[in-house]
């Protein structure tokens, strides 16, 4: 991205330093004070944190076995709900799902430190290998899952657990979709992402077919033909536009593009960066370009969102998080104007308020950043033109594949679920949750008979 623009250079600090600021975000309990922080928790009945989570994991459960020693008791406790709960320990915005929840908040104490608990107690068995889930016996089914990412993979383990033979298809060459190319480097160290996926392939009865695209390497009608059932769990492959003149220039990026080129990056310290960074965007995708921008050595970094803070998508954790790196963020303003000729030098935007029927409308007044670099982190969206003929037979609903509570689409042995599918949050512990109650449903369909 930096060919023509001396301002974007690798090598802004040195690589020692560029290795601690990628260090655990969280670094995990000790053995003590795991034992101090459970001991914290009220183990309420009908706890709401357990509502809180969306794989609906028993937490108190889990923190009562970690108290009393047991932790594979507590580990089967949350992978049996959430077979990510290594991943979703490290990644979840616990600020608005189960911490939140905890009634330690309301009385404005800091709530249990579950995902650190839940770290805690998954971490031993997924660096151990030891399998806790054994596979029923074989049913004969045999089911396709398209995507190799939290849904997919979620999908593929319920399933072979519950005896069925499961061939998961990835356009990607590494398992384990936004985990392995998407998550900020500093929440999953040490390829925890790989780690994790070779302990779900590990339950046995799950094919890998990597670097294989639905669309274009095989279609839809293909799989239906070859399996008695599809799981479709393929994320959004395509990026929102900002729809500028001049978006083509060099030194305006996909910041999700940018992000999974340094997940892959074997030395960070290598990687091109700006001196000066704009990032289009209020989520966890912008703030997470931002903040690695900063680790990486830029030197100024502005994040500028349409909105208010309170319509962030990013969590206010988030929010400060980048804040403490020195990421400036300023709200209300609308990019308006690329400017440069070899490359971006600036961006133009315009002051923005809520209009009478509640829709953005512009102020009229202007400021300009000085830019070597803008991310575009403004949303992702499907890519229906890569995914060839599937759009033709399948329900969409806001651009995304329709599906009713057990995640099965309008056609009859195709489900799906994670990203693709409309009405989500867009979480990795949702996309978990939505292909373990795929797995469910479809194994109920293949037990009744009507996949013949
Ligand atoms: C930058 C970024 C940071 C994020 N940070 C967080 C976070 O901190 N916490 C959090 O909870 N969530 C976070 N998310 C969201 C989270 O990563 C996603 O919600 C989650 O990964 C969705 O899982 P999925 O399985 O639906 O899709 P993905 O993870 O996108 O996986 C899609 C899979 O489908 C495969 N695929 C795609 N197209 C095809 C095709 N045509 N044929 C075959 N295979 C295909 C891909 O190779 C991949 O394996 C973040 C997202 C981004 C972009
Ligand atoms: S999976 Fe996420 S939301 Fe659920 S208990 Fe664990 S950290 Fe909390």
């Amino acid at each position: 991205m930096g060919a023509r623009n001396p301002d974007i250079a690798p090598g802004r600090l040195p690589a020692a330093q560029v290795e601690r600021n990628f260090a655990d975000l969280h670094p995990p309990l000790s053995k003590s004070e795991a034992l101090i922080a459970a001991d914290r928790c009220y183990f309420c009945y009908a706890a709401p944190c357990t509502a809180a989570c969306p794989t609906g994991i028993d937490i108190p459960r889990f923190i009562q076995s970690i108290r009393s020693g047991d932790l594979e008791g507590a580990a089967v406790a949350i992978l049996s709900e959430n077979v990510m709960g290594g991943m979703c320990a490290r990644v979840c915005p616990t600020e608005v799902l189960c911490e939140q929840a905890c009634v330690r908040n309301a009385h404005e104490e800091k709530p249990v430190d579950i995902g650190l608990l839940q770290r805690h107690a998954t971490d031993p068995f997924l660096a151990s290998g030891k399998q806790l889930f054994p596979r029923a016996p074989a049913t004969g089914h045999r089911v396709a899952v398209v995507g190799g990412g939290p849904a997919g993979l979620s999908c593929a383990h319920r399933l072979a657990m519950l005896g069925h033979s499961v061939t998961v298809y990835s356009r990607d060459d590494r398992l384990g979709g936004l985990n392995e190319y998407g998550i900020a480097a500093y929440k999953t160290v040490d390829d925890f992402a790989q780690r994790e996926v070779e302990w779900i392939l590990g339950i046995g009865g799950i094919e890998v077919k990597t670097g294989v695209a639905l669309g274009r390497d095989l279609s839809l009608a293909q799989l239906c033909r070859g399996y008695d059932a599809v799981f479709l769990a393929v994320g959004l492959a395509g990026v929102n536009r900002l729809g500028l003149e001049h978006e083509e220039l060099p030194g305006v990026v996909d910041a999700v593009q940018f992000i999974a080129g340094l997940r892959q990056a074997p030395d960070r310290s290598a990687i091109p960066v700006g001196r000066h960074v704009v990032v289009i965007g209020g989520g966890m995708t912008a703030i997470d370009v931002a903040v690695q921008c900063r680790r990486l050595g830029s030197e100024e970094v502005t994040i500028v969102y349409r909105r208010g803070r309170e319509q962030m998508g990013a969590s206010e954790f988030e929010q400060q998080l980048a804040q403490t790196d020195g990421v400036r963020i300023r709200h209300w303003a609308r990019p308006v104007r690329l400017v440069g000729t070899e490359h971006v030098t600036r961006i133009e935007f315009e002051g923005t308020r809520p209009g009478s029927d509640g829709r953005l409308e512009g102020t009229g007044e202007t400021f300009a950043l000085a830019a070597d670099v803008v991310f575009k982190a403004i949303g992702q969206e499907m890519d229906w033109e890569g995914l060839g003929a599937t759009s033709a037979v399948l329900e969409i609903a806001d651009g995304r594949i329709r599906v009713d509570a057990d995640r099965k689409t309008s056609l009859d042995n195709v489900w799906a679920g994670g990203d693709c599918v409309a009405g989500g949050k867009d979480l990795t512990v949702t996309a978990v949750q939505d292909g373990k109650l795929a797995a469910e449903s479809i194994d109920r369909w293949l037990r009744s008979g009507r996949a013949s």
